[in-house]
């Protein structure tokens, strides 16, 4: 089956060119009287009507907590006998589609545990008072305990027509902690077929699901990494967004059933009084990129945004944001100074970046995080790459410790603890490295980790002479709560794993931007914003993709790669490389053979001239839209071949885009230009709205394979419109 290209598909001229309607209904919601969810109401579109538990919470034995209530997290790991293991391990296939990923669906709790939920209450209460609606119900037992437990629903409207809901516990066991929460719960948000869902995803932090049917697996998002806390469904022109807000960038996790349910699983603080932030139910007025716009507006008003646009701060190291093009390699010294030669022979005109596998003594994923002595040579590749302009950039780990180190003989009290008081242990399957060695995902609250991580990284920058080191996973992978109490954090999840790597990575990224250096890291990791310079995006790409988080950060942080097999045909090679270059991202992550095939070698020239042309744009502006044809286009047929093909499920992905694609951007300067591409071998002439002028079209004749920027004012203005 081919998939059309999901931004990119003509949709109506009322949709206003980026701009929201001005008068977007108000969010309604609608309870029974024994406090089922009805439905949520946006205007004359209904969503929400599956009924079902509004909430539901896992509590734990936990003899060692400090009685619940009191304020105070747990003070000691869970009890002997308790082994319910719910934590498995991170899943690296997929944003938790697996098996065993850590996210169960309701009801699937393990032994050892007790859910709850409000069809164990003996009372019930529902009441509104400007507004605000309160729902309570009482009386909830836990385990022996009778009437232990009450719990609270406030959801709260606000000014801009959107809803903030909150859950809230008052617990009165001495013994019974709470573990987890499962809040709110929407069910059939859509029905099959009648609506679009964005859903987070991982890298470019969503995927747009054309008239959704239900799916046989969930989605579980999990925060903080790959992707944004955010979902949104559409019916028609009206959406409905689901959101966490949070500006402590709490641990949690987005959960999709499959069916269009949806909810936040979270792992506060052992004991906690709720999950510890609001949700935010939002009507919106368009299209995904409403979504996208309202969650900039929150996203840029954080802390993680606080060093402002990149145009404006000094400190950022420009050099990132300007090479265009990245390839990847597991090699020695000899094969990395070669490959970067080679690539300034085929691209004299601008830096090319290196990823450097295999720098350190030992093979990829072996004996992290004992990197040191480096290979034979490496310092003097690395110089000799930056004396012709060219980046090498290391590979390390910012996360794991290999188990069966010697070293890790001391470090293991110092990973991460699951609830039986085991440590969270991983292991991973690459083409590299089919022996799968166990690696601890390490805690970075504690100062061992922390100091381990902080010596490394200086190493690689004073002894070796490097100029951008890449860290990997912190910006990818999921929290962990961990409960080991002698780490000093709150026992459990929280807002504690953020600020554990900001402490351990701010003094690396301020040592390395002093000498003109970058920090990146994988993913996107949205909390970690102000921790890395750059986050490189690696996952396989898809159809569904949309440049969600392109679209809130662009302007703010440098999103890398356009990950390809070289193999793929040269018009499926150019779709993906134009669509991801319009999207603001240096392309690459390309094996070397990419520079000894002419006709994929030559569209990456293109591509990259085009992007060094554009700078403005593309690395210091802003991403405000999508081209938006007022008749269809002809469409282009793609296919893009697995790039993880040791995978399970891994296929080809086919697809088609229109014949011709583009972005509208506000450059650095304050310009509002549209970057576009024909993708076709011939020429294509089209009419198209102009951004930020509704009502308005231009037209535009492109030469077979052209590149082209449309400058302010358009070519033409039809105001007849
Ligand atoms: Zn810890």
């Amino acid at each position: 089956m081919k998939t059309p290209f999901a931004t990119l598909l003509s949709l109506p001229v009322a949709m206003a060119a980026g701009l929201a309607a001005a008068a977007t209904p108000a969010v309604e919601t609608r309870f029974s009287d024994d406090g089922v969810l009805e439905s949520i109401r946006i205007g004359e579109e209904v969503f929400a009507t599956g009924g079902g538990n509004l909430w539901e919470a896992e509590f734990l034995i936990n003899p060692g907590a400090s009685a619940p209530g009191t304020g105070q997290t747990g003070a000691s790991a869970p009890g002997a006998g308790q082994k319910p293991a719910l934590e498995s391990g991170w899943d690296d296939g997929a944003l938790g589609a697996a098996p065993g990923a850590p996210c169960p669906v309701p009801g699937a709790a393990a032994p050892g545990f007790l859910t709850v939920a409000p069809t164990n209450a003996t009372s019930f209460a529902k009441s509104k008072a400007g507004g605000v609606i309160e729902l309570s119900w009482r009386g909830i037992p836990l385990g022996e305990e009778p009437a232990a437990l009450d719990a609270f629903v406030t959801i709260a409207p606000q000014p801009d027509g959107s809803q903030k809901w909150s859950l809230r516990f008052e617990n009165r066991s001495p013994r019974h902690a709470l573990l987890r929460t499962r809040f709110p719960m929407l069910r059939r948000v859509t029905r099959d077929g009648e609506g679009d869902a964005l859903l987070p995803w991982q890298d470019h932090g969503a995927k747009l699901f054309r008239r959704r049917s239900a799916q046989p697996r969930p989605i579980w998002a999990h925060y903080l990494g790959y992707a944004p806390p955010v979902a949104a469904f559409f019916k028609g022109e009206t959406g409905l967004y689901f959101a966490a807000e949070d500006p402590e960038a709490r641990q949690k996790c987005l959960v999709e059933s499959g069916e269009q349910d949806i909810y936040f699983d979270t792992l506060p603080e052992l004991g906690a009084d709720g999950p510890g932030y609001a949700t935010t139910i939002a009507p919106l007025r368009g299209d995904w990129w409403e979504a996208a716009r309202r969650y900039r507006a929150f996203a840029l008003q954080q802390k993680w945004a606080a060093r402002g646009p990149i145009k404006d701060n000094p400190a950022y190291p420009r050099r990132l944001c300007e090479i265009p093009l990245w390839i990847n390699i597991h090699g020695r010294s000899d094969a990395v100074s070669n490959v970067l030669a080679k690539a300034k022979q085929t691209y004299p005109d601008f830096s090319t970046g290196l990823h450097w596998h295999l720098w350190q003594q030992s093979a990829h994923d072996i004996n992290y995080p004992e990197y040191f002595p480096a290979q034979p040579r490496v310092k003097e590749t690395i110089d000799f790459c930056h004396s012709i302009g060219q980046e090498p950039m290391p590979y390390t780990n910012g996360r794991l410790w290999t188990v069966t180190t010697m070293g890790y003989l001391l470090a293991e009290p110092y990973a991460a603890m699951k609830t039986d008081g085991s440590r969270v242990v991983e292991s991973y399957a690459s083409v590299n490295n089919p022996t799968k060695p166990p690696l601890a995902v390490m805690c970075p609250w504690t100062e061992t980790w922390r100091r381990v991580v902080q010596t490394f990284t200086g190493r690689i920058l004073d002894e070796l002479g490097a100029t951008s080191l890449f860290v990997d996973q912190v910006g990818a992978a999921r929290a962990f709560p961990c409960y080991d109490p002698s780490h000093g954090h709150p026992v459990g999840g929280g807002a504690w794993w953020r600020e554990g790597y900001a402490r351990m990575m701010e003094p690396v990224r301020r040592a390395y931007n002093e000498r003109g250096a970058f920090l990146t890291t994988e993913g996107a990791g949205e909390a970690y914003l102000d921790l890395f310079d750059g986050f490189l995006q690696v996952v396989e790409r898809t159809p569904e993709d949309v440049p969600f988080w392109s679209a809130v950060y662009s302007g703010y942080t440098t999103y890398f790669c356009t990950p390809e097999d070289t193999d793929d045909d040269p018009q499926s090679f150019r779709v993906q490389q134009c669509r991801e270059m319009l999207w603001g991202h240096p392309l690459g992550w390309f094996d070397p053979n990419v520079l000894d095939k002419p006709q994929k070698r030559a569209i990456v020239g293109q591509l990259c001239a085009f992007r060094q042309e554009n700078l403005d744009a593309l690395a210091y502006g802003n991403l405000l839209d999508e081209l938006r044809p007022v008749s269809p286009l002809p469409e282009i047929a793609f296919s893009w071949k697995p790039r993880f093909k040791w995978r399970q499920g891994a296929t080809v992905k086919h697809g088609t885009a229109p014949a011709v694609i583009g972005n509208w951007w506000r450059t650095a300067g304050g310009e509002t230009v549209l970057l576009a591409a024909n993708l076709s071998d011939r020429e294509q002439t089209l009419e198209y709205e102009i951004f930020g002028r509704p009502g308005n079209t231009a037209s535009m004749t492109l030469a077979p394979h052209e590149l082209r920027r449309v400058p302010p004012p358009p070519e033409t203005i039809d105001s007849n419109r």
